[in-house]
């Protein structure tokens, strides 16, 4: 559904009254296209805030993974400027990203180094682009260290707050034993317009698995147009919504993809399996043999992609919700995806290395729902059971699991909303916007991707910093 207070108030008089009154100013968001699939600005800013643990092998590491956002990588603007590359880009006066390295920050004092470095820099930042903070896992044997870095995620949480204009802010996390080149392909989706929606998230980054290769080396041998070329993905609901974006995102990257969705919708389904080259799978997934039948709908060199995206809602209070409205929303939104990555993981259908589940959360299973304790339920399971699973997917079948929680996304789920409620859930985030299924669809796909094993155990909400759940 259109978004036409967006629209207004990027007219001349709707922005001047928009000022005049004091009212939201959401900024038409840089999203991916074959067009402009960079950021906007001369170049990306890295600033270290305190040298890590050998300094410099770590800068090197960080510096070729900045390297693949397509944009120069400068270590210095000489203070407090903008970009230095000139050239064609727009905005060439701003740094498209300012990346600050703060994961040898061990003490309260040491903190002081992130106002230093970004207190200047802030307003040469371009539109839509981009704050990213590298840290460190907080050290449970070290309370300076802890709490020095548990601070940074209270300061990126509110910078992205703060910084407008279609910016995002993010920290990144290096759990021990990881390095920069195992954040390349996280630092390559954060620092394009792939992730317009995604903000003041905190992501981890492992260690590759033992034998394996990090971000970086697995990024190196692949077609960075087509990072899923000659893989194999499987979409559940994807007649429609943000599934169908999904199997196209995935497609676009270069995988088969098989398009599942309930038989009612088998029209629907061949339309969007066709357009994309896949494979239509009409298949109820609450079905008890739905492992089976995908298992035996796969072609000979397996799976490598399972996105679970079916979702039912059935809204009621639970004081006025009938026993069948419980059932049916757990069935298809969490118990399903038990049965199903179970039975697929068991098989062996799940490739090793390459493997990946992507499962659907919402912001409503981290904040909850008035009339919706069915689906908050079921969405909160998803999270439990991405945590639960991941550690022992990867170590037992070489599979990561992760979750996406979209917030507010135009949909016809969301069209569907009363005028006031559904303003409210647009405007009430940080792009006072609602998403579009594509940044869900981006998201997915760089959790999908080949080079993102070092991505495990991880709920990324696509929600634009919505205030709910915050
Ligand atoms: P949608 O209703 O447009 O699409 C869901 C698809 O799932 C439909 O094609 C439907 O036929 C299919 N489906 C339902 N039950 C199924 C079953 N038993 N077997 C196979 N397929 C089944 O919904 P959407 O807005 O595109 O949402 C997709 C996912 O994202 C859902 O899990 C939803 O809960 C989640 N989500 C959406 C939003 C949003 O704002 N739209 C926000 C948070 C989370």
């Amino acid at each position: 559904m259109a978004d036409r207070y967006l629209h207004w108030t990027n007219t001349r008089p709707g922005r001047l009254l928009s000022r005049r009154l004091g009212l939201p100013r959401p900024l038409p968001l840089h999203r991916w296209s074959a067009e402009r699939p960079v950021l906007d600005g001369a170049d990306i800013l890295h600033l270290t805030a305190v040298p890590p643990r050998d300094a410099g092998a770590h800068t090197k590491e960080l510096t070729a993974a900045l390297e693949g956002s397509g944009l120069p990588v400068r270590t210095d603007d000489g203070g407090a400027g903008g970009g230095t590359a000139g050239g064609d880009a727009r905005q060439p006066d701003r740094h498209a990203a300012v990346v600050v390295d703060a994961t040898g920050v061990r003490t309260t004092a040491e903190l002081r180094r992130l106002h230093e470095l970004l207190h200047p820099r802030l307003r040469s930042v371009a539109e839509c682009g981009r704050l990213v903070v590298l840290g460190a896992r907080p050290d449970d044997a070290d309370h300076h260290q802890a709490a020095a870095q548990q601070a940074l995620e209270g300061f990126v949480r509110s910078l992205a707050k703060e910084t407008g204009g279609g910016r995002t802010a993010q920290l990144l996390r290096l759990a021990p034993g990881a390095g920069p080149a195992d954040a390349e392909s996280t630092l390559r989706f954060l620092l394009s317009p792939k992730s317009a929606y995604v903000s003041g998230q905190v992501i981890e980054i492992g260690p590759p698995a033992a034998g394996a290769p990090s971000s970086s080396e697995a990024a190196a041998g692949l077609d960075r147009e087509h990072p899923l070329q000659g893989r194999t993905a499987l979409v559940t609901g994807s007649a429609r919504g943000i599934g169908a974006s999904v199997a196209a995102t995935l497609a676009r990257d270069g995988a088969h993809v098989l398009c599942l969705d309930v038989p009612q919708a088998g029209d629907e389904l061949a339309r969007v399996a066709e357009d994309l080259g896949g494979t239509a799978l009409p298949l109820d997934i609450t079905a008890d043999d739905a492992g089976e039948r995908i298992a035996a709908a796969l072609p000979p060199g397996g799976l490598d992609v399972l996105v679970h995206n079916a979702g039912i809602t059935r809204d009621r209070k639970l004081a006025n919700m009938k026993a069948e409205l419980w059932d049916q929303v757990l069935e298809v939104n969490l118990a399903s995806v038990l049965r199903t990555t179970d039975r697929l993981l068991a098989e062996g259908a799940l490739n090793r290395g390459t493997g990946r589940v992507v499962a659907t959360a919402s912001i409503a299973g981290i904040a909850g729902n008035v009339g919706q304790t069915n689906y908050a339920a079921s969405k909160a399971g998803i999270i439990g059971l991405v945590r639960s699973l991941a550690p022992r997917a990867a170590a037992e079948h070489g599979v990561t699991v992760n979750a996406v929680a979209p917030g507010f996304i135009e949909t016809k789920m969301t069209a569907a909303v009363p005028f006031f409620i559904r303003e409210a859930g647009r405007r009430m985030n940080s792009h006072s916007q609602g998403g579009l299924p594509v940044d869900v669809a981006e998201t997915t796909a760089w959790l999908a991707g080949p080079a993102s094993s070092t991505v495990n155990g991880q709920v990324v909400r696509v929600c634009g910093q919505s205030l709910l759940g915050a």
